[in-house]
């Protein structure tokens, strides 16, 4: 068992990782966002990876979420904790709340490159329930005894960016029901499954979309200040994660591409078969 955790924005390191080396993981599906911290985290082996890379360079919609996924996958992690800010559409949702969201709707228009299948190998991996329920549950019972207000359930609607929504755009979203809105976490979600690694998303609030009347006079230096609480606890439930993993569980999730591959393998294109190795192999030998 290894455990990814994947920073979003405020989130770039990672404290109490012991035995620190950085990592370039080079993958056939071009560059992760930088380097990846390995290390130990209450005696467990972790990967940290600072989604937008050192400094916050890389915007969502340029995000290589498969190089991301890849890299992790080649260094051996099985579980993946993304922190992620997003914003509130509802009420209930406060600044500083967390939601351990249930679903995902996808509204960017990324879908080739969110993918590791094409080119002659055709895969339909199950994505009705997108997120690890193990892991997502796990991540709850730490939130609280961390202290932080949790939402178990919720739909993340991912859009394009980098601009954030317009106000018909947040009425919209608020229409459809759908909880929080982000950026980047759908393609993560879906590359993850695809690689048969069991994934959660902690979506921090920051503030709520423009559709709330407070909108207006929220200033950047309140959200600044709410990212760093965000920060903070978060890395407080990661510590609890991490320690209170349990090894010996099996998961669905490890096993998402059986019986999903269509394409015969004799027919595979044998350059696809060598970029897919790390994720397929182990279905090909019969
Ligand atoms: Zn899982």
């Amino acid at each position: 068992m290894k455990i990814g955790i994947i920073g979003g924005s405020g989130l770039y390191e990672m404290d109490g990782i012991e035995r620190k080396r950085r990592v370039s993981v080079t993958t056939p599906f071009g560059n992760p966002s930088g380097p990846l911290l390995c290390g130990q985290l209450h005696s467990r082996d972790v990967v940290f990876l600072p989604r937008h890379g050192r400094g916050h360079r890389i915007l969502p919609s340029e995000l290589n979420h498969r190089a991301n996924i890849y890299a992790m996958k080649k260094l051996g992690v099985t579980h993946i904790i993304s922190v992620s800010a997003v914003g509130s559409l509802k009420e209930q949702y406060k600044p500083m709340d967390i939601v351990l969201i249930d679903q995902f709707f996808d509204r960017t228009k990324r879908s080739a490159d969110l993918t590791f299948f094409g080119h002659g190998i055709v895969a339909h991996v199950p994505f009705a329930h997108p997120v690890c329920e193990r892991l997502r549950q796990l991540v709850g019972r730490a939130g609280r005894e961390a202290g932080a207000t949790i939402h178990m359930g919720g739909t993340y609607v991912n859009m394009e960016g980098p601009s954030f929504s317009t106000l018909a755009e947040s009425n919209f979203h608020r229409v459809m029901g759908w909880d929080v809105i982000g950026m980047t976490n759908y393609g993560e979600a879906r590359c993850a499954r695809e690689a048969e690694i069991c994934y959660t998303t902690m979506a921090m609030v920051t503030d709520y979309d423009c559709w709330h009347e407070s909108h207006e006079t929220v200033s950047i230096e309140m959200i600044i200040d709410y990212l760093r609480k965000n920060v903070a606890m978060s890395q407080a439930i990661l510590h609890k994660v991490v320690d209170g993993l349990d090894p010996a569980t099996d998961c669905p999730c490890q096993h998402a591409l059986a019986n999903t591959i269509m394409t015969a393998p004799v027919v595979m294109p044998a350059t696809m078969r060598k970029k897919l190795h790390l994720l397929i192999g182990k279905y090909l030998k019969q």
